[in-house]
């Protein structure tokens, strides 16, 4: 019998290579725009018919490709990308395989039309199923255009397979967004159907950034730099308040290559935790620059994924760095800290975790029962009078602020306590403050849960509750699975102030509750919250139980809406928020803090 393999014609074997390569026109309209990048091109123009079923044509000014290359191009490896195998791991280039103008001239109509800028004619290529039609000279304008029609041709499953225009469009989008976000210097237009989409001329990344998503963005940016030996990491992340119930707006860029990386996804969100509502995602546009040779790229021919020789480190330095710049933006981004607004001491000049994190002390002279009203008790105040003694914020803070970079914000600095203007409250719910730029409304019951929520984190973690003495000590007695479930918990609970101990048969003695208790509720009510509310989030949240508790006690010892302040309290709260690590982003996830500039006034106001 006679030998039965035989090498598959070309033809065939890049049509099999075109499956991997080339699923659906917005895969063709991402190599095409790669290689438009690889050429150098600064302009990119992008036109697309149908979805990119009848058309998708993208013309360039790169390099453009000499007569032979021209023809060559079409050859499967054919790249002028890479030489050896070695290069592989010095990629600096979109493309490298050197098949996707192979396997698209497979499966399409192609027209190649390209000159390089010192040639004085350029050349036409038509090309279908991987048949050179037609080449001839052409007087051409330097760099390329290539047009591809009816993909798919020759594969009628595939064609059948594509979803509507619109779907098909939908991803076109996506991957011309991620290039236009990639690459915010050079200038991108996209037609659809005769109609321009997006026209994005050379700018900067946040210009980019906001031009492809709109303009309410610009306030919603918190830019990331972290350079380190590893990586160097730049980009913007979006402010908590902003997350979206969708994943859409999440992009990491390796050495300016789009990737899906879960695992640095994770490390992104990780850096979010506690702020984010739930179910809800953060914007960011976060770009990794790296030595090529310690990724590999080449692990699929979408090259989307990437592997890490040091997969550890980055998922570390990316999550710090977005923690410490969500930390350090948190604020709303019309405070003006160039001028004397008293929230100077917000900018920490260095790293957060180089700062000491400012230590709370209890202080065993404080009486709560030390009142001119001791029928009315210590609830008498929605804020404990001696709160500010009894939490000496070590001095410390002060000098953590310095020395600031820059002129500008030494200057605030020499002014710990600016002059300012009252605060006000306004329907005993808000509080307006002026500020240098406008005015800002805070929430006071949302900011009041913000502080205490800090607070008892704060005290958790130095497992040091600041707590007041009962006059008398009360015993409580629980079910036998409460009364298992707080004995679970009591270390926790204990950290944020409660003096208790167990005493018999499913009874805990309370002798002290959480000092900064506001709401008026007896020992047995608190704690009967608490519990009501931990087995609640527990099932509705799954949040580490320290968290929780910390959570539930500050919803409820906050001061409600309704609660009248003095011009102190106002102040305090003021002070102590704006000293919270996220003083703008309340327990689940919504603004604490709206600002409203002069500017906005005034256009209001038509003058
Ligand atoms: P790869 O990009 O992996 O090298 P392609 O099949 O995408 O493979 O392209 C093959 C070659 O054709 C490229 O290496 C490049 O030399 C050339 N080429 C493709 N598109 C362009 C373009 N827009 N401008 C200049 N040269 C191009
Ligand atoms: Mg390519």
């Amino acid at each position: 019998m006679s030998d039965i393999i035989q090498l598959l014609p070309d033809a065939v074997a890049n049509q099999i290579a075109a499956g991997e390569v080339v699923q659906r026109p917005a895969s063709a309209v991402k190599e095409l725009i790669e290689n438009a990048i690889d050429a150098g091109a600064d302009k990119i123009k992008l036109i697309v018919k149908d979805g990119g079923k009848s058309l998708i044509q993208l013309i360039d000014n790169g390099c453009g490709m000499s007569i032979t290359d021209a023809r060559l191009c079409f050859e499967r490896h054919a790249t002028s990308k890479i030489r050896k195998a070695d290069d592989l791991f010095a990629i600096r280039t979109m493309g490298f395989r050197g098949e996707a103008l192979a396997s698209i001239a497979a499966i399409a109509h192609v027209e190649l039309k390209t000159r390089r800028v010192e040639d004085e004619l350029g050349t036409r290529i038509e090309i279908a199923g991987s048949e050179v039609v037609r080449q001839e000279p052409e007087a051409l304008p330097a760099g390329t255009s290539i047009s591809i029609k009816n993909l798919f041709y020759n594969i009628p499953a595939r064609r059948n397979f594509l979803k509507s225009n619109a779907v098909e469009m939908r991803h076109i989008l996506e991957e011309f967004q991620r290039a236009a976000l990639a690459y915010p210097t050079i200038y991108f237009t996209l037609h659809s159907d005769g109609q321009e989409l997006f026209q994005l001329p050379a700018e900067s990344l946040k210009q980019r950034v906001v031009h492809v998503f709109g303009n309410s963005y610009n306030q919603r940016l918190v830019p990331v730099e972290e350079e380190t030996t590893i990586i160097n990491l730049n980009g913007f992340i979006g402010k908590p308040e902003y997350a979206k119930k969708t994943r859409g707006e999440q992009y990491f860029f390796v050495n300016n290559r789009f990737v899906k990386d879960p695992y640095l996804n994770h490390a992104v969100v990780k850096a979010y935790e506690g702020i984010l509502a739930a179910d809800s995602f953060p914007l960011y546009v976060l770009f990794i620059e790296i030595d090529p040779a310690k990724i590999d790229i080449n692990v699929h021919p979408t090259k989307t994924e990437i592997k890490y020789e040091d997969e550890r480190a980055i998922y570390a330095i990316l999550q710090s760095a977005v923690k410490r710049s969500l930390g350090r933006y948190n604020i709303t981004p019309t405070l003006d800290f160039n001028q004397e607004t008293g929230f100077s001491r917000m900018i920490s000049p260095k790293p957060l975790e180089e700062i000491t994190p400012p230590s709370i002390t209890f202080n065993p002279d404080y009486n709560p029962f030390d009142n001119s009203k001791p029928s009315e008790g210590r609830r008498s105040s929605p804020i404990p009078d001696q709160w500010q003694t009894l939490y000496q914020i070590t001095e410390k803070r002060t000098d953590i602020q310095l020395p600031l970079h820059g002129e500008e914000h030494g200057r605030v600095v020499e002014s710990t306590r600016p002059t300012r203007k009252q605060p006000f409250q306004l329907h005993n719910r808000y509080i307006m403050s002026q500020i240098h730029s406008g005015f800002i409304l805070i929430d006071q019951q949302a900011a009041h849960e913000r502080i205490l929520f800090e607070q008892f984190r704060q005290q958790q973690e130095n497992r040091q509750g600041a707590s007041q003495q009962s006059l008398f000590p009360q015993t409580v007695t629980f079910s036998g699975s409460d009364f298992q479930l707080i004995t679970d918990l009591l270390p926790d609970i204990r950290a944020l102030g409660f003096q208790i101990r167990e005493f018999g048969k499913n009874t805990f003695v309370v002798e002290g509750i959480p000092a900064d208790l506001t709401t008026g509720l007896d020992e047995r009510e608190v704690l009967d919250r608490l519990l009501e509310d931990y087995k609640h989030n527990q099932s509705q949240l799954k949040l580490p139980k320290r968290e929780q508790l910390a959570r539930s006690l500050a919803r409820h010892a906050a001061i409600r809406p309704g609660t009248e302040l003095t011009t102190e309290d106002m102040a305090d709260l003021i002070d102590r928020l704006f000293a919270c690590e996220m003083p703008n982003v309340s327990l689940n996830g919504k603004p604490i803090i709206l600002t409203f500039t002069l500017q906005e006034l005034m256009e209001r106001f038509e003058r």
